[in-house]
């Protein structure tokens, strides 16, 4: 019962620095959330110390009278927010979850359409290194040149033309919907499978305010801590009971041991959390806040910096920047932004110029600062503090230096006007 600080002061002393990080900067990296007290508790909780290895009624472990009614109740929870007939609340993460539906529906050596990561799409969608890229034969659908939406033509094309046995919808950095529809007729069209990974959008999709894939795919994954702002972990839904079968038996004993109890009892909360009308307006204002946003860095004193908007706006909770007509590549505005207190990462954008640690892009989301209670003036205040500092990094001369401290101090009135985790110490 030693508490950590006496415990452990190292450790202790970087846990706080980072609650401090927190409480001071603004957080807005795209898949990044400030999750509520109450599934940190459940994560800090004695089901640390559970194996239970096995579902439902069917454990390998004695002693899992309580932890059953916990994964019970996420469970349940998860399918009433979706919609779904079936869910599994194991995987430990997004990627798990992927890994486990291509376990279970595909061979290795089978072919997967993807979304290229250069374009949006995520490690496990195909990415050269990572075990889909390494284990399945991928084919890559990109976003158009011109629009910089998904084709659905080309997603058709390549189908047809390469007959792969899993598509996956569902991106990292898009700032648009998908057709869900469409990539299901595409899919029945040559008898694939269609797997989409809601991970980013999850949130929305539980607030009613972007569409669900739940009615149109096999199979939909999901992170449960970027919009849907519970504790970090995957979620695999489905309507089907053939697949949901193969796809418990992929999860455990296929990919994974002992599911973490502790993390799916943060999941129940979360999932309990994101049924309220308090998580509807939290997302009404992630959205207000992107857009809001994107509208800002589309004023003619950014755009004329040759600094864009990617498809020219959003529909979801974050803006992609095109920085590839301006003097500032993404790691000096990522840099920039920080040093106002502004957290967010920079990205590549399709065709990028520029290497990929350098990138010519921005991603920016607003979940963070929505659950941080952000409404539309905080949100407008951000934005515009946001298009300056940008402005002001492409300033040639030296009073960009004082309009940085001075932007830095805005932030900090924002963070402190809106403090997080008030009772934590
Ligand atoms: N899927 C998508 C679309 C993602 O954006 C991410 C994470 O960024 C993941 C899966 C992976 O999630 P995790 O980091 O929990 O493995």
């Amino acid at each position: 019962s030693t508490p950590i600080a006496e415990l452990d002061p190292e450790i202790a002393g970087f846990i706080d620095a980072e609650l401090g990080r927190q409480r001071e900067g603004l957080e807005m990296i795209a898949s990044e959330n400030h999750t509520a007290t109450a599934v940190m508790a459940a994560q800090g909780s004695v089901l640390t110390n559970k194996y239970a290895e096995g579902y439902l009624g069917r454990r390998y472990y004695g002693g899992c009278e309580h932890v059953d009614e916990i994964e019970r109740i996420a469970i349940s929870r998860v399918k009433s927010l979706f919609g779904a007939e079936y869910a599994n609340v194991q995987p430990h993460s997004g990627a798990q979850a992927n890994a486990s539906v291509m376990h279970a529906l595909i061979r290795p050596g089978d072919t997967v359409l993807g979304l290229d990561l250069a374009h949006g799409g995520h490690l496990t969608h195909g990415m050269k290194i990572n075990f889909s890229g390494r284990l399945y034969t991928i084919v890559a659908y990109g976003v158009s040149d011109e629009t910089h939406r998904v084709d659905m033509a080309e997603v058709e094309r390549l189908a047809q033309e390469h007959r792969p046995k899993l598509i996956v919808a569902g991106w990292s950095a898009y700032s648009r919907q998908l057709d869900f529809a469409e990539f299901r007729r595409i899919a029945d069209s040559i008898d694939a499978h269609l797997m989409v990974d809601m991970a980013h959008f999850a949130g929305l999709v539980a607030a009613g305010l972007h569409p669900s894939p739940v009615p149109h795919a096999h199979v939909v994954t999901s992170t449960t801590h970027k919009t849907l702002g519970g504790p970090r972990g995957g979620i695999i839904l489905s309507n089907d009971a053939a697949i949901a079968k193969k796809i418990n038996s992929a999860v455990f004993p296929g990919q994974q041991g002992g599911p973490l109890e502790h993390v799916i009892a943060g999941k129940a909360v979360a999932f309990g959390l994101a049924a309220t009308e308090n998580f509807v307006d939290k997302q009404r204002r992630t959205l207000a806040g992107s857009y809001e946003l994107a509208r800002r860095l589309s004023e003619t004193d950014v755009a004329d910096l040759g600094i864009t908007v990617l498809t020219g706006g959003t529909d979801v909770h974050l803006v992609l920047v095109d920085l590839r007509d301006s003097v500032l590549d993404g790691g000096q505005a990522e840099d920039l932004l920080a040093e106002v207190g502004i957290t967010v990462n920079r990205n590549a954008v399709p065709n990028d110029p520029r290497p990929p640690m350098v990138t010519s892009g921005l991603r920016i989301g607003t979940p963070a600062l929505a659950s941080r209670g952000f409404g539309s003036a905080a949100f407008a205040e951000v934005a515009d503090i946001i298009a300056l500092t940008l402005i002001a990094g492409t300033a040639e001369t030296g009073a960009a230096a004082e309009t940085i401290v001075e932007l830095g101090v805005r932030v900090s009135t924002l963070a402190a006007a809106h403090p997080l985790y008030p009772t934590m110490n």
